[in-house]
């Protein structure tokens, strides 16, 4: 126990000498001042905090019950132990429903005395001591939200500053990327015309360009995305012609041209995209199922109706992707661990699929994944039909909600 101030109150200035004698000589660390009146001993609670009061129930003037009121509007947590006449039953219930910690009967007992008044020492020593602990908590917990806060403020300045570097870096980089695949061109069809042997180091330098030019894309989509700049120039479009032509498109711009099967079950559905972005989802989707099976492994394009919407599916019969980690490749930079590419080229950042779900939701459409290790997957593009005000593209999600 550390040192401990008790106040003794009492009208009886025999009692008065007499009980800080007894304390004296059983109790050690502690430190005792008197009162003959509940007067004089609201001034010394006043001025200095006890570890425990002692007072009479009767006394002239204020009695000890209203000086327990007193004290628990003063000091609420000191426990008051009230010394009541012998037999005084009721004076005593009174005592403990107006909050006192114990009471002490006349005649009294010294050593009752003494263990009452250390145990009520002991109490308001522990409360204390959780008190303080709970106010070092409480400093702790708004140090570290102040720590938090600078930290978030840091992160999002970096965030800033990275989003920044990537749209300079992207957008410097697209301007001599088109001007040297400008130039490759040329210089193959001059080299085609010349009948010259060196057009096969020239393919395989455009095919460098082409996969550096993924890439850029992909930061400059990202770019857009961040910075909330991706906007939609949607407009009317034949589905079905748009997904034939990206087939084309895909098949003349790889070699070895890939198998690919397409079930256009709707000629005539007319939407609202917009046609730059759709096809990048698509031509994304033809890339990773090429990526992702043996080379001449068949690639199947789907196109069909159903009530107020379409669904464009993609489907291989590569690797596969196992089902825990089918959550995870619509994030950011995410590529599945252990799944090598089969064909072509390994290069991506692993944005694709997020690129393209950010670019369909934004259509008001959504993306789906089945798929089995092993077997292949289906990409599934679902878009709303027909999207009557251009501009409406972009809020179109409930026709959808409808039917996922
Ligand atoms: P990446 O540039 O790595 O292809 P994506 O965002 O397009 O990035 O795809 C994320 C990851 O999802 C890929 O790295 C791959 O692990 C997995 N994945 C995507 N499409 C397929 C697919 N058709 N078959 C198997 N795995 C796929």
């Amino acid at each position: 126990m550390t040192n401990a101030n008790i106040l003794i109150v009492d009208d009886d200035t025999a009692l008065l000498q007499a009980l800080p004698q007894a304390l004296f000589l059983r109790m050690q660390n502690i430190n005792v001042d008197t009162s003959d009146s509940a007067a004089g001993a609201l001034q010394l609670i006043r001025a200095r905090e006890y570890d425990a009061i002692v007072s009479d129930i009767k006394m002239p003037g204020m009695d000890g019950l209203a000086l327990l009121v007193k004290i628990r509007e003063l000091r609420q947590n000191t426990p008051t132990l009230l010394i009541t006449g012998h037999g005084d039953h009721n004076l005593a219930i009174q005592a403990l429903r107006g909050g006192a910690y114990d009471f002490i009967p006349k005649p009294i007992d010294r050593d009752y005395f003494v263990a009452a008044l250390r145990r009520a020492i002991q109490m308001h020593q522990l409360q204390r001591q959780v008190l303080e602990q709970q106010r070092a908590l409480e400093e702790y917990a708004k140090s570290l939200e102040l720590k938090i806060m600078d930290r978030t403020n840091e992160l999002i300045k970096a965030n800033t500053a990275k989003d920044e570097f990537i749209s300079m870096a992207s957008h410097e980089l697209k301007t001599p990327l088109s001007s040297l695949k400008g130039m490759t061109q040329l210089l193959h069809r001059r080299l085609v015309r010349a009948g010259s042997s060196e057009v096969v180091n020239l393919v395989s330098m455009e095919n460098s360009i082409r996969r550096i030019e993924v890439l850029v894309n992909d930061l400059l989509s990202i770019s857009y995305i961040e910075t909330g700049t991706l906007t939609l120039n949607c407009r009317r479009c034949n589905m079905g012609d748009l997904c034939q032509s990206l087939v084309d498109e895909f098949q003349a711009g790889v070699n070895p041209s890939p198998i690919m099967h397409v079930d256009i079950a709707d000629d005539n559905i007319e939407a609202n995209v917009d046609i730059e972005r759709i096809s990048q989802v698509v031509l994304n989707l033809f890339a990773n199922a090429r990526k992702y099976s043996p080379a001449r492994s068949p690639i199947h394009l789907s196109l069909k109706r159903l009530d107020d919407h379409y669904v464009i599916s993609v489907r291989d019969e590569g690797v596969g992707i196992p089902p825990e980690e089918l959550p995870q490749i619509f994030e950011r930079f995410y590529r599945v661990p252990g799944i090598e590419v089969q064909t072509g080229s390994s290069v991506g950042f692993g944005l694709g699929l997020y690129i393209s779900q950010q670019i369909v939701e934004r259509h008001g459409g959504k993306i789906h994944v089945e798929s089995m290790p092993g077997s292949g997957s289906i990409f599934s593009v679902v878009l709303p039909l027909p999207v009557v005000d251009s501009s409406a593209c972009e809020h179109a999600k409930s026709a959808i909600d409808r039917h996922s």
